[in-house]
């Protein structure tokens, strides 16, 4: 496996080219350095500059007038999103929309799913979460008067095993999801890398009576997904890790089609929630937006939004079927190099099935993981370092090549000799 070999399969990757839409930090010589942290933080497109300019000049020209008359009017800013955000999750235009941030809609969806009685209260969800997410379930369980310890069950896998396996899932709800009021899985672990099945956890769920939800922050943008089809109640996940929306960038939301216009199904809400056609006639009487739009609370922060356009419109350009199969190719490439130099220091915990995984591979550390860390940065790698021991490895399909993976494994080679 030589470096030729890896710049024939770039040569061989219809999409090697997305590369330069895409700006890599470099050292302090100028240098590029390896960016294999699309899953904390995704790289800038080249466009996100112009974008913004295009706001930020009709702010300067319009002032308010921008709502209605800017290039893209502000009024409507949200909904330019929305077809390409629905393809990347495999939803519908109207299931879908782009709001807040990913913990406040987490919050805003449990309080529409999250409907404890007396005796169907508990929350179910995976051990070793995402911690906004064990926070957000706690305080949630809390707010309805339940003890956390109590009402929310965090499944662990089997003793030995680092990954949940999937009939052990399904054979929980099915002994327990008379208590059980929402199932709330993340889509892909951020520790492990392991991709759940869902459409056989929402159907064992509902199968039960319990609402299902997912937190597709590692999800979204990385693995294919198809919630329509799928069919959970909700999910929502965050737009700055695969999908280069920028720090802070702006949040989606899903709500399946069986709610769309059910008014039975609580909500906290807000103007931009009201239906657009009527929402500036300032009535005193709230007329909900058809499908997720009516989850809305606040005016679209366009400067987010636009940032994130700039992505979404590369991701229409690749496609998800086809950043997908480049995703599995250079994770199998990664793997297999791997393979050839066994080390005592690390072993892969990331499941070696592609159908259990997206672009993130999880190298667990047996000693001095942090160590390795440093050294492996000092050699021009940017990744990241998760406690206690898990180094995060993400060749993200849009930007990255198997020519950086050939390097990085090089340079895992040369760290952990
Ligand atoms: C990244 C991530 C978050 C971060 O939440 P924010 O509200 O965007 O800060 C939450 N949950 C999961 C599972 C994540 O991976």
């Amino acid at each position: 496996m030589t470096l030729e070999h890896a710049q024939k399969l770039d040569q061989q990757d219809p999409l090697s080219a997305m590369r330069d839409n895409f700006l890599f930090p470099t050292d302090e010589e100028g240098n590029e350095l390896i960016y294999l942290c699309g899953n904390s933080l995704g790289l800038q497109p080249k466009r996100v500059r112009e974008l913004l300019h295009v706001e930020l000049d009709d702010w300067a020209k319009f002032g308010v007038e921008g709502h209605f008359h800017g290039k893209n009017p502000w009024f409507d800013y949200h909904s330019f999103l929305t077809e390409s955000m629905a393809k990347v999750v495999g939803a519908q235009p109207h299931e879908v929309v782009v709001m807040n941030a990913l913990t406040v809609n987490l919050h805003l969806l449990m309080v529409s799913f999250y409907r404890p009685t007396s005796t169907r209260y508990k929350i179910l969800m995976e051990a070793g979460a995402f911690p906004s997410d064990q926070y957000a379930m706690d305080s949630q369980a809390r707010f309805h008067g339940y003890d956390p310890k109590d009402a929310v069950i965090e499944l662990a896998p089997r003793e030995g095993e680092l990954t949940l396996r999937t009939e052990d899932i399904e054979a929980y709800i099915e002994e327990h999801g008379d208590e059980i009021a929402v199932v709330m899985f993340g889509g892909v672990n951020y520790y492990t890398g392991q991709a759940l099945d869902l459409k056989r956890i929402t159907a064992a769920g509902h199968k039960k009576g319990c609402f299902v939800g997912f937190d597709l922050a590692h999800a979204a943008g990385n693995i294919q997904l198809k919630l329509h089809d799928d069919g959970p109640d909700f999910a929502t996940w965050c737009s700055y890790k695969y999908m280069n929306s920028g720090p802070g960038g702006v949040s989606g939301i899903f709500v399946h089609d069986r709610h769309a216009d059910d008014t039975s199904v609580p909500r906290f809400e807000g103007w931009w929630g009201h239906k657009a056609e009527t929402r500036f006639e300032m009535n005193r009487e709230f007329v909900q937006a058809h499908g997720a739009q009516a989850w809305q609370l606040s005016n679209a922060p366009v400067m987010l939004m636009a940032s994130l356009r700039a992505s979404l419109d590369l991701f229409d350009e690749a496609g998800m079927d086809a950043l997908r199969a480049k995703s599995v190719k250079l994770t199998e490439y990664m793997l297999d190099l791997i393979d050839n130099f066994p080390s005592e220091r690390f072993e892969i915990i990331t499941p070696r099935d592609p159908e259990q995984r997206g672009c993130q591979i999880s190298i667990r550390t047996l000693f001095d993981g942090r160590e390795l860390f440093d050294d492996l940065t000092k050699a021009g790698i940017i990744c990241d370092f998760r406690r206690p021991d898990v180094i995060r490895i993400a060749p993200t399909p849009l930007y990255n090549s198997f020519e950086d993976v050939w390097h990085f494994c090089q340079i895992l080679e040369k760290c952990t000799k």
